[in-house]
């Protein structure tokens, strides 16, 4: 395990830089462009550009940087563990924000054709199939927490204090409403139910430099920018 006086991070960008590295060394990932942002606050994704091909893309608020250095590993990990599980590209979140527009698009068009009742089954259904995609990407986030974990370990670093560190603060700021019923229709799930489940997974004990097990990113996908 790392001491805490090597530790990688804190607010300069070339430690920021050798986190990532030796979090991708674990994922297997050909590298994750990382954006942070003062913009996004407390908030952090991970997504692929397609504008240069499929580049794995990180993008962390400055607040997680700036504030504890448990909490920056661990939500940086967290999306690290997205890219390398490929939940980027999974169905339910490439559909989620396209549902409504498909929904009202093909609604539309069997209302022309003179099908109502067509029309109508799938303004039902489109809620359905929402709630089925946000129950899908809540899963994600389960899956990334502890894939998360496994990374930092893997790296050397202190892995369930890191994503302690990150589930902590989001629960400072969550509401009682998305505690109680409010999640349902959420992408994430409540803190309490991700610190269940990160207690209750089974995170591979690997020692530092190991590679860890993930799904092999694809290296033909990524098609970096042209000069
Ligand atoms: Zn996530």
């Amino acid at each position: 395990m790392t001491t805490p006086d090597q530790l990688p991070g804190g607010d300069d960008v070339s430690g920021i830089a050798e986190l990532v590295r030796l979090l991708t060394s674990g994922a297997d990932l050909p590298g994750v462009v990382v954006l942070v942002d003062e913009d996004l606050g407390d908030t952090a994704a991970a997504l692929e550009v397609d504008q240069c091909g499929h580049t794995p893309m990180l993008l962390c608020g400055s607040a997680w940087v700036e504030g504890s250095r448990l909490a920056m590993y661990g939500t940086i990990a967290h999306e690290v563990a997205h890219h390398a599980l490929g939940h980027t590209r999974a169905s339910a979140r490439v559909l989620l924000p396209r549902l409504p527009c498909f929904a009202l698009v093909a609604a539309a068009a069997a209302l022309l054709g003179g099908h109502v009742w067509v029309a109508a089954l799938i303004l039902l259904a489109a809620p359905l199939a929402r709630l089925v995609c946000l129950r899908r990407c809540r899963r994600h986030e389960r899956e990334a927490d502890a894939h998360a974990v496994t990374l930092l370990n893997a790296a050397g670093l202190p892995g369930t204090a890191s994503l302690t560190a990150v589930l902590d603060g989001i629960a400072a700021a969550e509401s009682r409403w998305n505690r109680t019923l409010g999640w349902l229709a959420a992408t994430h799930p409540p803190v309490w139910a991700r610190r269940r489940h990160l207690n209750a997974a089974v995170v591979p004990a690997l020692p530092p430099g190991t590679t860890a097990a993930t799904r092999p990113y694809a290296r033909e996908e990524v098609h970096p920018c042209s000069p």
